[in-house]
């Protein structure tokens, strides 16, 4: 067996990628449900998806996961990294050696960096004609840390952790209005 497979980051859907608008094959890593679950709109979407049949659910094999953390560790890309990217990018490795044509979707700069060195492609959610919802947090991802969504740091001031971005859940934005 062969063919394309979309292999999703947590990035895809907190984007707002929709596996049931698409025709293709669709994998990720059962670990993703620990970065959707706060968000009630992606979780839904996400669970639809499961139920429908449209996403697959793919742990990798240690050998894989093996693989990208070596090479993450070589480009420099391994802090940026949580558990889940890793093995997204595992998954994505072992299809290709299983026959398959896997495409990570990922907005994620240190997972596209990493899938270029493994020759894997990817492709980002603004090509898939998706475009940001949501005002973007900068939080560290070590220390947990949140900083303002104008702030254009790129490091965390306490513990010098690459930062990431969350979307702005709607409840604090309520909250910060009054
Ligand atoms: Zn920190």
């Amino acid at each position: 067996m062969s063919g394309k497979v979309l292999v999703l980051d947590a990035s895809a859907f907190i984007m707002g990628y929709d596996p049931l608008s698409i025709s293709e094959k669709q994998v990720t890593t059962p670990l993703i449900s620990n970065e959707l679950r706060s968000e009630n709109m992606i979780w839904l979407r996400f669970k639809m998806a499961c139920e429908s049949g449209k996403l697959e659910m793919l742990s990798p094999s240690p050998h894989a996961l093996k693989i990208v953390e070596e090479l993450a560790k070589k480009t420099g890309d391994y802090g940026r990294l949580s558990l889940v990217d890793r093995e997204v990018l595992a998954v994505a490795e072992e299809l290709r050696q299983k026959g398959f044509s896997p495409v990570i979707v990922s907005d994620d700069y240190s997972i596209q960096n990493v899938a270029d060195q493994l020759k894997l492609e990817y492709t980002s959610l603004s090509t898939l004609g998706i475009r940001q919802r949501f005002q973007w947090i900068p939080y560290c991802p070590a220390c947990h840390r949140r900083y303002p969504s104008t702030s254009s740091m790129e490091q965390c001031s306490v513990c010098g952790t690459p930062l990431k971005r969350r979307p702005r859940r709607k409840a604090l934005t309520r909250k910060n209005s009054k």
